[in-house]
């Protein structure tokens, strides 16, 4: 066959396609697009407000040899397990740091947790089914399960997550005739910085949740989108602390806890990252590992739904990730955060203990994660027996509010409402306010606990 160029551009022996309708790039009225970000080199040696580099995509850098992915590509319409040059890169990150220790496994580009624990639950859910979780929750996975018709029961908390016995109680004396509903076969979960709790999973438990994983037949949706953010256990005094003790490089791989995918030798976990925690919550994108043939369901799901995130966030992406950063820059951004919000957890505790009676409030230090779990020790109360749990809380929520600050009540996050209420929680973060700021923050919230619970102290 004669494979000349012919007049036109085209190549005689390819396909010339009168198929899809995708519109031709040239109708695209981007030329290129041009970011500024810190360079690898900086994050790890001067800190990543320097000078930075610049990245530019243009329409037609890889006809041009410049690059593996350009605006053409991704502006153009993709397929639903995201780009494949950004699906490559987060692979390859993927067995880094997890290293599924079974062979069929694959990882999906998402639309970040939210989109694909919706998904998850489509797919894997009927009409009327249990899904276990814990007995406080990310508000959002019961929001998405409630108009799937499908019910959340909620498992007993400790500080490490969810109490293996409870588990094992409540799947080993399940009455399907009692719940109607048969025994459960998803549990969800959020191992690392548990949104709201703060708790993290030890080693320990995480063995001990999948053995009874595999005891019940439980398919694990992990929905870890702190997991790179996990922080010391000792409390700096001072900033210069925090610095001194966290190396600023790669984070050594021994310093993150093993995930559940890591331990995985079944194929049955569903592993939700997201880049909102560590870029940028509106890139809207993440991935998911699991095994291929349930990430085939997720791609099928992609294709009627999202179909893949939007060009623009991968583009970004591929350009900070494979091209300026590579899997060594990438960690150690991951590290810079670890700094961060490790100085800022510091700050939020070092004004608890300054500004919250303590009578009243305690804690633990999180061990991952954005959020500090407050227990109020509500028999304190002056009208605790009348006005009970609900009562308090929302007491101190809208003293809280009147003194000029925002807490979240614990109620927030139950899945199911009708459950009465043992303890009065409230979360706080430390993800959104300067530390400079913070101390004002806490010292409102303690005005008000003071002036609910008449404490002078
Ligand atoms: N899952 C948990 C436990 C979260 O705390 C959050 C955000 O706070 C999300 C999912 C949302 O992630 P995304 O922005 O990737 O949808
Ligand atoms: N909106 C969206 C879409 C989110 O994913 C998040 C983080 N989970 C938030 C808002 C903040 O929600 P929250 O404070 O309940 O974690």
């Amino acid at each position: 066959m004669n494979r000349s160029v012919k007049p036109g551009g085209y190549n005689e022996a390819a396909i010339l396609s009168l198929g899809p309708g995708a519109p031709s790039p040239e109708y695209f009225p981007f030329d290129h697009t041009s970011l500024r970000v810190p360079s690898a080199r900086e994050i790890a040696v001067i800190g990543p407000n320097h000078a930075g580099v610049t990245l530019t995509a243009n329409k037609d850098d890889t006809r041009a040899g410049r690059s593996d992915y350009d605006l053409s590509s991704a502006l153009q319409y993709g397929v639903g397990t995201g780009a494949r040059q950004l699906l490559d890169f987060m692979t390859q990150h993927t067995k880094q740091v997890h290293n599924p220790p079974y062979q069929d496994w694959k990882c999906v580009i998402t639309g970040g947790n939210t989109s694909a624990l919706d998904l998850a639950l489509r797919t894997f859910t009927d009409r009327g089914s249990y899904v276990l979780a814990d007995e406080y929750t990310y508000a959002t996975a019961f929001e998405c399960a409630r108009p799937l018709g499908v019910k959340i029961l909620g498992i007993k908390l400790d500080e490490e997550g969810p109490i293996p016995s409870e588990l094992d109680r409540v799947l080993t004396g399940w009455d399907e005739d009692h719940m109607e509903s048969k025994k459960p076969h998803l549990i969800y979960m959020v191992p690392t910085g548990h949104n709201p709790t703060g708790a993290t999973q030890s080693l320990e438990r995480r063995h001990e949740i999948y053995r009874l994983a595999q005891k019940h037949d439980l398919y694990i949706l992990e929905d870890d989108p702190y997991y790179y953010i996990q922080l010391p256990a000792n409390v700096s005094e001072h900033v210069e602390d925090v610095t001194q003790s966290i190396p600023f490089s790669v984070i050594p791989k021994t310093a993150l806890l093993p995930s559940l995918l890591s331990i995985d030798t079944d194929g049955r976990v569903f592993r939700m990252d997201s880049f909102s925690k560590i870029l940028a919550p509106g890139l809207r994108t993440g991935w998911v590992t699991a095994s291929s043939q349930v990430v085939e369901r997720i791609v099928r799901a992609h294709e009627t739904s999202l179909q893949n995130p939007s060009g623009f966030s991968q583009i970004v992406l591929y350009k900070l990730l494979s091209e300026a950063w590579g899997q060594e820059g990438l960690m150690c951004w991951l590290s810079h955060l670890q700094i961060e919000y490790t100085i800022r957890r510091d700050a939020l505790l070092r004004a608890c203990e300054l500004y919250l009676p303590a009578k009243v409030a305690s804690w633990k230090v999180p061990r991952a994660g954005f959020f500090m779990w407050i227990k109020i020790n509500w028999l304190l109360h002056p009208l605790a027996r009348q006005i009970g749990q609900r009562g308090v809380e929302m007491q101190i929520y809208d003293t809280a509010i009147k003194a000029g600050v925002l807490v979240v009540p614990g109620t927030w996050f139950q899945p199911d409402p009708s459950i009465a209420l043992l303890d009065v929680f409230f979360r706080i973060t430390y993800a959104s306010l300067t530390p400079d700021v913070m101390p004002e923050a806490v010292e409102r919230f303690g005005e008000a606990l003071r002036s609910c619970f008449e404490v002078l102290d």
